[in-house]
């Protein structure tokens, strides 16, 4: 590992001074646990690491009125562990709680995952589901970009050198919600994704499907003809999900690698979407009540 400098900013405006300082010798670390194992391999060889976890100004999930914010600092495991998520952004939970283990889960930021922007990132899928907005600092002032703009390929982001991502904003559903996030892998903990399927469904006047994918695209990806199936059918039984899941399968383009050939990935897909729009229609009320 090559030597380089720790700076531990204690504001968000000392950390965009560094960035404009130091440009593209510096690099951002939140919980570390994919940065410091860069580090090690020497994938990424920076002369400075902006440790961003001393600003207080990053910590927390916060709720008002029709929108939660979770901040950059946030951990998985403070997501698992909040009653506000759990009760209305179930499939973001159940993410959290299908990836690493607890002592990563304990350090792993939803922030950090995002900004990493691996195909086989878990909190990808739900943020999609849940129209998630990244929400950006910068030199030149703030901005938002949904999850689906800032991941523009795998490993990349819209975000620019002097950059920080603050949090990620996302509406409180005013409906009864269900969702799940339903991830193979090639055993229990501490496995990447092989394939994985996140669905979300809010029970208002109309009822609205969402289905997105983890692992079996470059970029974020949404199954909208699935999605339009379901959410255009009055009644749904049997064959209008297997039809839903043929529809999801047809729109996934994953790779062989060493965690799973396309083809297998392609039929999980097929799987795991009947499953999870199984789960959501029945919906333990404890996941997503009404507001
Ligand atoms: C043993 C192990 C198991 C793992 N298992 C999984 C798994 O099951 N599923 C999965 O999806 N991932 C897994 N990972 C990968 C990793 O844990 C996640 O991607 C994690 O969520 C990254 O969060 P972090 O806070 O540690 O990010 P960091 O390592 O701190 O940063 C990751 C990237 O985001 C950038 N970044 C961080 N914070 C900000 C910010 N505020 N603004 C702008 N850029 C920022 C960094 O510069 C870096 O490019 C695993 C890693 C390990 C070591």
């Amino acid at each position: 590992m090559r030597d380089f400098v720790l700076e531990r900013p204690r504001s968000i405006s000392e950390a965009l001074e560094i960035l404009k300082n130091q440009g593209e010798k510096a690099i951002l670390k939140s919980g570390g646990t994919d940065v410091i194992v860069w580090l090690h391999k020497s994938l990424k060889e920076p002369d400075y690491l902006v440790d961003l976890t001393g600003i207080d100004q990053l910590r927390g999930i916060v709720m008002n009125d029709d929108n939660v914010e979770i901040r950059a600092l946030v951990t998985l495991n403070q997501v698992i562990e909040d009653n506000a998520m759990n009760r209305y952004f179930p499939a973001l939970v159940q993410a959290c709680k299908a990836h690493s283990d607890p002592l990563i889960r304990n350090r792993a930021t939803v922030v950090g995952n995002i900004c990493a922007a691996v195909p086989s990132g878990d909190m990808i899928a739900p943020l999609m589901c849940y129209d998630a907005k990244v929400e950006i600092v910068g030199s030149r002032g703030t901005r938002e970009v949904p999850v689906s703009d800032f991941i523009t390929g795998p490993k990349k982001t819209s975000l620019r050198q002097e950059e920080i991502v603050t949090g990620i904003r996302i509406a409180i559903p005013f409906v009864e919600t269900s969702g799940c996030y339903l991830k193979a892998t090639r055993r229990e903990a501490l496995d990447i994704a092989q394939a994985a399927v996140c669905c979300t469904l809010h029970k208002g006047d109309s009822r609205e499907f969402r289905i997105a994918f983890c692992a079996v695209s470059p970029r974020p990806l949404r199954a909208v003809e699935a999605e339009k199936l379901l959410n255009s059918s009055s009644v749904i039984d049997d064959s209008i999900i297997e039809n839903a899941a043929r529809l999801a399968a047809d729109a996934v383009n994953p790779i062989t690698d060493v965690r799973a050939s396309r083809e297998y990935r392609i039929d999980m897909i097929g799987e795991l979407t009947k499953r999870a729009i199984s789960i959501c229609l029945r919906g333990p009320a404890e996941e997503g009540g009404p507001r």
